[in-house]
C-alpha cells in the first residue's frame, strides 16, 4: 500500500516512510492510496481483539511487514480488554481506556512503538520521536516507547494546561523520555513539532519521527475499535458513533472503518468549546482559533490538523462531510450537568471528554429522533480527572492502581518558551 500527502496525491511513500516521516516533506498528511473494502461476513464475535486488529491493518502494511510479524505485534500491542457496556437498549459505551496509560490513546501508541522499533531492529541509528500533547498522547507514547534501545522521545506539553495526574505520567518516566513544559497552548507544540519537521539543519542532525495523530499509522488502529464494537453489538445494519474530538485522529479512525465496510448511519463529532469543526460544517470555512481552555482538556484544539484528512477523504465537499458527519460544542456547564445525570440516570462515571460524547449523541437524538443503535466512545478513564469529578460527584474517586505509581514521583521537566529557536538549540545540542 502506498500513502500520498494531502497537498499532492502525485508523490506516494510505503508504509514504512509514511511512518518514519510523519509529515510529507510538503507539509502534507499522509494518506492510504486506496482504502480497501474488507469482507464483513467474516467478521464474527469469536474473533479476538488483535486477530480483528490483523485483518484490518494488514492491507495497508502488507509490503513492509509480514502477517506473522503483523500478529504478534497486536497480540502483544492490544493485550488490555476493549469492553462495550450497554446502558439501555439504543446506547452504549465502548471503554477505550483499559491500556497502561488509561487513554484511548494507548491503542495507536502501543502500535507505532512496535511498528518503529520492528523497523529499526537491523539499523545502527538513533531515532528521535516528537511528540505534542495536549496531555493523554505524550504519557502514552512515553509509556510504548520507554525502556526501547535506539529510541528518544521527547514531549511538548503546555504548560499549565494539563491535568496534575496527566503532568506526572508525562514527567516522571525518565531514561530515554523527555518532557518539555511549553510556555503556551497544545496549538504551539504542535507547530513547534510541525516546523521541527521542515527545518533542513534539524534532519540532517538526527533522524527525527512524529507520534501525533498527523502520522498516519496512529489512523489504523484507531479504525478497529470501532468494528469491534459494531460486532460486539450484534453486526446491526447500521449504528451511530459518538466521538469525543479534539484533533479528529480518532474520528478519522472511524471514516476509515466505515470506508472499510462498517456500516455507520452517522459520525458525531463531539466538541468542547473549541468548535472549530461543527462551525465548518455549518459554514464551510475553516477558521482556526486560539484554544480556550476546558474541563476535556485533551480535547483543547484550536487548529485540528486531521480536518485536512477529513476533508481529502470527501474531495473537499463540506456537503459529502455532512451527509456522514454531524458536529456540536458544549461548553463546561453542559458537561458538569451532563456527568451529573450519567450517574443519576445509569450510576455510571464518565471522564469529561466521555460526557461530552453523551451530550453530542443526546442532541442527535433530539434533532432527528433516530432509535439507531448509538455507541459512545469513551476516551480517558474517569480517575484521571479525579481532581474535577470528586467535587461534582460529591465523593472520592479511586486513583487507578496504574496512576498512583507516577503520583508519588518527582517530576522532571525542561520549561522552555514557544519559539522554534529554543526547540531546535535543544535538539542540536542534547
Ligand atoms: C486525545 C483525546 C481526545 C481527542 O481525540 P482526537 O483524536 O484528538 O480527536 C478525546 N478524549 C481524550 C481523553 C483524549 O486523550
Amino acid at each position: 500500500m502506498h500513502f500520498y500527502s494531502t497537498k499532492d496525491s502525485s508523490k506516494t511513500v510505503g508504509f514504512k516512510d509514511a511512518l518514519f516521516q510523519g509529515l510529507a516533506p510538503d507539509g502534507g498528511l499522509y494518506m492510504p492510496k486506496s482504502i480497501p473494502v474488507l469482507n464483513t461476513d467474516s467478521f464474527n464475535s469469536n474473533l479476538t481483539y488483535p486477530e480483528l486488529a490483523v485483518g484490518m491493518i494488514h492491507p495497508f502494511t502488507k509490503d513492509d511487514i509480514s502477517k506473522s510479524i503483523l500478529t504478534d505485534m497486536c497480540e502483544s500491542a492490544f493485550d488490555f480488554s476493549v469492553p462495550i457496556i450497554e446502558l439501555n437498549e439504543n446506547d452504549s459505551v465502548l471503554e477505550l481506556f483499559h491500556g497502561p496509560t488509561l487513554a484511548f490513546k494507548d491503542f495507536a501508541a502501543r502500535f507505532m512503538a512496535r511498528t518503529i522499533s520492528y523497523f529499526l531492529e537491523n539499523e545502527n541509528q538513533e531515532l528521535t520521536i516528537l511528540v505534542a500533547t495536549s496531555g493523554d498522547t505524550g504519557s502514552a507514547v512515553a509509556n510504548g516507547f520507554f525502556g526501547i534501545d535506539g529510541i528518544k522521545v521527547i514531549i511538548l506539553y503546555p504548560s499549565k494546561r494539563v491535568s496534575p495526574i496527566q503532568e506526572k505520567q508525562l514527567t516522571t518516566l525518565g531514561g530515554n523520555i523527555t518532557a518539555l513544559e511549553i510556555d503556551g497552548t497544545f496549538d504551539d507544540c504542535q507547530q513547534m513539532v510541525k516546523t521541527a519537521f521542515r527545518d533542513k539543519d534539524l534532519l540532517n542532525h538526527r533522524l527525527l519521527s512524529s507520534a501525533n495523530s498527523i502520522n498516519v499509522a496512529r489512523l489504523l488502529p484507531q479504525s478497529v475499535y470501532y468494528a469491534w464494537a459494531w460486532i460486539q453489538c450484534g453486526k446491526n445494519e447500521t449504528v451511530v458513533f459518538s466521538v469525543p474530538s479534539g484533533n479528529f485522529g480518532n474520528l478519522t479512525g472511524g471514516l476509515l472503518a466505515n470506508k472499510m465496510g462498517i456500516p455507520v448511519e452517522k459520525f458525531i463529532a463531539s466538541t468542547n468549546v473549541n468548535d472549530v469543526f461543527p462551525k465548518y460544517l455549518s459554514s464551510g470555512n475553516v477558521n482556526n482559533q486560539e484554544a480556550v481552555q476546558t474541563l476535556s482538556n485533551a480535547m483543547d484544539v484550536g487548529v485540528p490538523s486531521n480536518l485536512e484528512r477529513i476533508q481529502n477523504l470527501f474531495y473537499d465537499d463540506v456537503d459529502q462531510i455532512k451527509v456522514d458527519i454531524s458536529s456540536w460544542s458544549f461548553n463546561d456547564e453542559q458537561t458538569k450537568i451532563a456527568l451529573r445525570n450519567i450517574i443519576e440516570n445509569y450510576n455510571y462515571l464518565v471522564d469529561p471528554h466521555t460526557a461530552v460524547g453523551f451530550l453530542g449523541l443526546e442532541k442527535y437524538r433530539d434533532k432527528t429522533h433516530s432509535t439507531t443503535k448509538g455507541i459512545i466512545l469513551s476516551t480517558a478513564h474517569p480517575g484521571k480527572f479525579h481532581d474535577v469529578l470528586e467535587p461534582l460527584v460529591g465523593e472520592k474517586i479511586a486513583l487507578p492502581e496504574q496512576l498512583k505509581f507516577a503520583m508519588i514521583k518527582e517530576k522532571a521537566a525542561h520549561y522552555m518558551s514557544n519559539r522554534h529557536s529554543d526547540l531546535k538549540e535543544f535538539l542540536l545540542t542534547t
